[in-house]
């Protein structure tokens, strides 16, 4: 199967229960999620630790079956699809920048981009090309693209994280408590960047997120608590 062919909608998730085992009974960490993001459209989750964000993502990522419910991604329901297919929706479909950064130690920035390359077997010259324009759309100047992550601060690895997430040119982009390492002026700067990229990229993006004073850019804020999903 390719997934190339379907048209961009967005994100959707219906009725996605998902538990954990708990001793005995099972730890409920998404209660029956409900949540529709269009292209171009930023929306936050917003809520305390361990209340169901990152179990959020991970389902939305395809990388966890939930229990029951659907995940659709650009209308293809990820349940439907054996591990295969499902890897291919990933890499066609979803950008995802987890909460711990997983910069390679020994490649620079432009290096992290192009490794992902080696699966997807395009013209070495071109793609090259296309992440270092990337890095420099996310505001990493030329001199540091040429950085390994040691060599840069934690605001400009996060942006090599985003550009990382953007060069499969996904019409889903996750993200996983972006700003949980920066100040506050620094991680501002990394929400208004993501509110710019949902815009020039089309992508629809979920950010998940403790920190409310940085909602102000986003186009919708929802609640969790417990695993449910609210509007705020
Ligand atoms: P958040 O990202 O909001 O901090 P999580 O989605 O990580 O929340 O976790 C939600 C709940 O599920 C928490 O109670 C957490 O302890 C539990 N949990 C998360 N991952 C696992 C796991 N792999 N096994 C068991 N429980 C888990
Ligand atoms: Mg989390």
């Amino acid at each position: 199967m390719t997934t190339t062919t379907a048209v961009r909608t967005g994100l959707a998730l219906r009725g996605v229960t998902l538990t954990y085992p708990d001793g005995e009974s099972r730890l409920v960490a998404l209660d029956n999620v409900e949540l529709t993001v269009a292209p171009g459209e930023f929306t936050a989750v917003a809520g305390p630790s361990g209340s169901g964000k990152s179990s959020l993502l991970a389902v939305a990522a395809t990388l966890q079956r939930p229990d029951s419910g659907q995940v659709l991604v650009d209308g293809v329901d990820a349940g439907t699809l054996s591990d295969r297919e499902r890897t291919t929706l990933r890499r066609e479909r979803l950008g995802i920048v987890f909460q711990q950064s997983n910069l390679l130690a020994s490649l620079t920035a432009v290096e992290q981009l192009l490794v992902l390359e080696s699966v997807r077997g395009r013209r070495p010259e071109r793609a090259r090309r296309r992440a270092e324009e990337l890095l420099d759309s996310v505001g990493l100047a030329a001199a540091k693209q040429r950085r390994r992550p040691h060599q840069l601060s934690g605001g400009e690895r996060q942006r090599v994280n985003i550009a990382r997430a953007l060069f499969g040119n996904p019409s889903v982009l996750l993200v996983d408590e972006p700003t949980s390492a920066l100040d506050h002026e620094r991680g501002a700067q990394v929400v208004e960047l993501l509110a710019d990229i949902t815009r020039t990229h089309n992508t629809a993006t979920v950010m998940v997120t403790h920190d409310r004073d940085l909602l102000t850019r986003t186009d919708r804020t929802l609640e969790m608590h417990d695993g449910r999903l609210t509007p705020r």
